[in-house]
């Protein structure tokens, strides 16, 4: 069928919105209409030539949240009609799927920054010429979406669809590092540096599981001003400061029990490691380029530290984004106050503000 979607036709290319032509499903998977989809720091590294893997012309786009409209022939998980977010695939047959560590595939490049399905084959044409993308095995920036059955997720139809998109990859990175990793009990203190969309959502997850104190770090002040509303207890704007952990450690008296990296800058992460009290842990999120190197004191982590990196919030879709949604709708995750919508026409606009960090989560509107 004949779909509109944001191609880019070559590395650092723009968005260029084209007409295109979507395969149809095949039987493992579902026909979707992308009601919206956010839009995601990954999509601007592939747009940007980060993964060597990724052919183009490419459609990009994982974090896309929509109604299905038609299902192959051997789907029997959902039905035309059902409202579903797309989130991140897995190969299901590996060590790390097999043991309920599916955000740790060892297939995860091919089939996220692969550029087609699996067996190679793409999800989109131009004049007879292919089209890749299968970013995520999704590629949300278009009217409709392929889906595979296995990554998409049913949520309940009262919930704003239209906001669901971001927790596919970004809000459940940020809410399961801290409700499936840290697993922090009320009163536990916790301390997030960068409030981006990632950080904010941890932050809101701590709020929900009790933490106190909830510290927010970041170098843009109307950041900070949102995560104040959204429940920092204390927060310091990093700019021109080298003073963050010593104010820190004064506030907590023995420093943090969980801090969070989401800059993927190694002066940061290092800030995070050094906040910790004795037995706390450290959470890297920020995607660091290949040959990024950090430094810390090796006696630090003789006291029990750990420092782990965390990838999709060691979640498991199928049922932490319907917790999620639980919250959103219950008023406890207001994902709503992240976004700033804009038309799929002005998607490099939308990318411009996100990488100036004057959007917080851009999130693309479809238009149908
Ligand atoms: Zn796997
Ligand atoms: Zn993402």
């Amino acid at each position: 069928m004949k779909i509109t979607a944001a191609v880019v036709f070559e590395k650092n290319g723009p968005f260029s919105v084209e007409q295109v032509d979507l395969t149809d499903p095949r039987a493992d998977e579902l026909l979707v209409e992308v009601v919206a989809s956010g839009m995601c720091a990954t999509d601007l590294h592939g747009r940007d030539g980060y993964f060597p893997t990724m052919p183009y012309p490419a459609v990009f786009g994982h974090e896309g949240a929509g109604v299905v409209r038609a299902i192959g022939s051997g789907v029997t998980k959902f039905k035309p009609g059902d409202h579903i977010v797309m989130s991140y695939p897995w190969c299901g047959e590996c060590p790390n799927c097999r043991t309920q560590r599916q955000s740790y595939c060892l297939s995860v490049r091919k089939l996220k920054m692969g550029g087609t399905r699996a067996d190679g084959s793409t999800l989109h044409s131009k004049n007879g010429e292919p089209v890749f993308g299968a970013f995520f095995q999704q590629s949300s920036f278009g009217t409709y979406a392929i889906a595979n059955e296995r990554f998409a997720v049913k949520v309940r139809k009262d919930a704003p669809l239209e906001i669901l998109g971001p927790l596919a990859c970004g809000g459940h990175t940020g809410a399961g590092a801290v409700l499936n990793v840290m697993k922090p009990s009320p009163g536990d203190s916790f301390a997030v540096f960068g409030v981006g969309s990632v950080g904010l959502s941890a932050m809101m997850a701590a709020k929900i599981a009790g933490c106190d104190p909830i510290i927010a770090v970041d170098v843009h002040e109307h950041r900070l001003a949102l995560a104040r509303e959204l429940g920092a207890t204390h927060t310091f704007n990093h700019t021109g400061r080298t003073d963050i952990v010593a104010e820190i450690r004064k506030l907590t008296g023995h420093g943090v029990r969980f801090s969070l990296e989401t800059s993927a800058l190694p002066a940061v992460l290092r800030e995070a490691i050094e906040a910790l009290m004795p037995a706390g842990t450290c959470v890297l999120l920020g995607s660091a380029r290949a040959g990024t190197e950090a430094s810390f004191e090796m006696p630090f982590l003789q006291r029990g530290r750990t420092v782990r990196g965390v990838v999709q919030g060691d979640s498991v879709p199928e049922t932490f984004i319907p917790q999620l949604v639980d919250y959103v709708v219950a008023g406890k995750f207001p994902l709503d106050r992240l976004i700033t919508f804009y038309d799929l026409a002005d998607i490099n606009r939308a990318a411009a503000e996100q990488a100036s960090g004057a959007t917080i989560k851009p999130v693309l509107r479809m238009p149908h």
